[in-house]
């Protein structure tokens, strides 16, 4: 990345960038709202228009342009800040983008949903997997969501998940049915891997559809044409705490808890460890949260995907179960009520 400093303090509009993290509100010349530097209770937090500076007037009692505001609200150092910046502003360079640049087009390409027609055949795939989970066929498989991950029946109808079984010895060898009047981009009929779905929907669309396979590695996938959302999104409350966890089976528990004791904490998923890069297109559902937690595997994709997070808010902490390799595990060992206050006490702020 080439953008020298001087041209990201030319063309970037520190209102509208810092306005995505700190809600500004107009006041002659300045942009007010409340210092995202302090326990600010009155506004006094400041940009300046056309000095293109901000300001804290009071603990803090600072400021300075919008590079000195990122690099202090994300942590990160001078020259990543200057890279995020001419990314997020577009800014050409001549200079071979950064591999990190060059993924960024492609994850804001993904902030539509799947087209139309994708929709409309995923959600008859969707509808008939929920069919069959709650009919004879699905009984092995329902009695894992129940038994083995904890999920009441109320959060299984309401999460809409359902299963796939193989519809011939074929299907059963390889994972997957085949859909030949459903085809892809290339041509070639799409394959539906045999297991448990879920739906990923947001904001009245759907996504995706996750699939967890009964057997065979690796343990998830999507249906082909699926796009990243924050799982759950759709569920957080302003205002509200949120834990967002690596697994939609994680999730669900946290807004089991949330349904069921009354704690003001919204779950949300990343869906996998490797979707890491939370978008902008997401990242605003957890903007009006006090406070935000993170648990993840204890595993090296576990461990990136928090550093990840942690890039856009240092605020953002990370926790571990103190018993079993997840929430499911650790709600099935104590049960509802204890899982709560344990969820409880994790935060530090009250709602
Ligand atoms: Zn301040």
């Amino acid at each position: 990345m080439n953008t020298s400093a001087e041209h990201i303090r030319e063309q970037v509009d520190p209102v509208q960038y810092i306005g995505q993290y700190v809600p500004l509100k107009r006041s002659g010349a300045w942009f007010t709202g409340k210092c995202p530097f302090h326990n600010d209770r009155t506004p006094s937090f400041a940009v300046h228009v056309a000095k293109k500076r901000w300001s804290c007037f009071a603990a803090c009692n600072t400021g300075g342009d919008v590079i000195a505001f990122a690099m202090k609200y994300h942590a990160w150092d001078f020259k990543t800040t200057c890279r995020e910046l001419s990314v997020w502003a577009n800014l050409d360079t001549t200079a071979a983008p950064s591999r990190k640049a060059a993924q960024d087009p492609q994850t804001e390409a993904f902030s539509e949903p799947p087209p139309m027609d994708w929709q409309h055949r995923a959600e008859s795939i969707i509808q008939r997997a929920e069919q069959v989970l709650w009919s004879d066929r699905g009984e092995t498989v329902l009695g894992y969501l129940l038994n083995e991950r904890g999920l009441h029946e109320e959060t299984i109808r309401a999460a809409r998940l359902g299963f796939v079984p193989a519809a011939s010895p074929e299907d059963a060898m390889y994972g997957r049915v085949i859909y030949p009047d459903w085809r892809k981009d290339d041509g070639k009929p799409r394959r539906v891997p045999c297991g448990i779905t879920i739906p990923h929907f947001a904001e009245g669309a759907l996504w995706g559809v996750k699939v967890r396979r009964l057997s065979g590695s690796p343990k998830y996938l999507a249906i082909d044409g699926s796009r990243p959302t924050l799982y759950g999104a759709d569920q957080v409350i302003p205002g509200w705490r949120v834990l967002i966890t690596e697994g939609e089976f994680d999730a669900l528990i946290v807004q089991q808890i949330e349904r069921t004791q009354y704690v003001d904490i919204s779950g949300v998923s990343l869906g996998s460890a490797s979707h890491k890069h939370l978008n902008r297109r997401w990242w605003k559902y957890l903007q009006s949260a006090p406070e935000v937690l993170v648990r993840v595997d204890n595993d090296p994709a576990g461990q990136t995907a928090a550093a990840e997070l942690q890039s856009l808010s240092r605020s953002i902490k990370v926790i571990q179960v103190p018993t079993g390799k997840d929430l499911n595990d650790f709600y099935l060992a104590v049960g509802g009520l204890k899982a709560a206050d344990w969820l409880e006490a994790q935060f530090s702020t009250e709602v």
